[in-house]
């Protein structure tokens, strides 16, 4: 098999085996009856899943704020015409992100829809409008100037599904390096694919949304996502994230 095609089966193997291992398993069982224990290591979803000699700094280096030295232009370089999961095959665009790459605050939702899927641009369908509003007029910040916006995954999953695990996990690194070329006072995981990838566990988000996390050393705060909130817009879940916004605004000091 010719080293590079094996390269990136080891990749992807590893990428997987890492996201099983950080979703709580911790062994494989195998036909033989042997069964494969998963390395114990860190929580979360490491930087041991990217896989280039040009990010290997990366594996010693468990914390965004420790700021390497990257720009999203160059996370951007890294991912090229991705090919890296299967959602590349359905897709028109790579929503990669969009706002300030210097902004105190990035929100990551889950993945585009066929609005962002067709124009690259990340929640600019009716979920974007409400997300720009709640930026807007609830924060009274501006969207492109003092936020930054993402997903976990940057390709549509087709018909909207959820993306699958090892497609979240395929695509994390390069999440995880925005991250680390931000370097935000703040995260916003918008629902719970994006909280459950960003603390590396199952997240009960009706249960957990509205309280402070940390991501790498970055305040996280876990709320509703704008599309759940338009398809249950009642009094108390608008409140919930009014609150929850309330309380970035706090940590930033806005
Ligand atoms: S979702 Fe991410 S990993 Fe998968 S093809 Fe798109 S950019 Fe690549």
């Amino acid at each position: 098999m010719p080293i590079r095609k094996r390269s990136i089966l080891l990749r992807d193997l590893r990428n997987y085996l890492t996201f099983l291992k950080d979703y709580g398993f911790s062994e494989i069982p195998s036909e033989s009856g042997v069964t494969l224990e998963l390395p114990s290591g860190t929580k979360g979803l490491p930087y041991s899943s990217i896989d280039t000699d040009k990010t290997s700094h990366m594996k010693t280096n468990k914390n965004i704020t420790a700021k390497p030295n990257i720009s999203i232009e160059n996370v951007r370089e890294e991912l090229g015409d991705c090919t890296r999961c299967n959602l590349h095959k359905d897709r028109k665009t790579i929503v990669f992100g969009s706002g300030n790459p210097h902004a105190d605050l990035v929100f990551v939702g889950e993945g585009p829809g066929a609005d962002e899927d067709e124009q690259g641009f990340p929640f600019v369908g009716r979920a974007g409008r409400k997300l720009t509003e709640i930026i807007e007029k609830g924060m009274n910040l501006r969207r492109e100037e003092d936020t930054y916006i993402c997903n976990i995954v940057k390709c549509r999953p087709p018909n909207n599904r959820d993306p699958k695990p090892d497609e979240i996990a395929a695509c994390n690194p390069f999440l995880i390096r925005q991250l680390q070329a931000i370097r935000p006072k703040a995260i916003v995981a918008l629902g719970k694919p994006a909280a459950s990838t960003l603390l590396g566990r199952t997240v009960p988000i009706m249960k957990e949304r509205g309280n402070w996390y940390e991501y790498e050393g970055i305040p996280l705060m876990l709320t509703l996502h704008p599309a759940y909130l338009l398809r249950a817009y009642t009094i108390e879940n608008r409140r919930n994230v009014m609150n929850d916004m309330n309380k970035v605004l706090t940590k930033l000091k806005r």
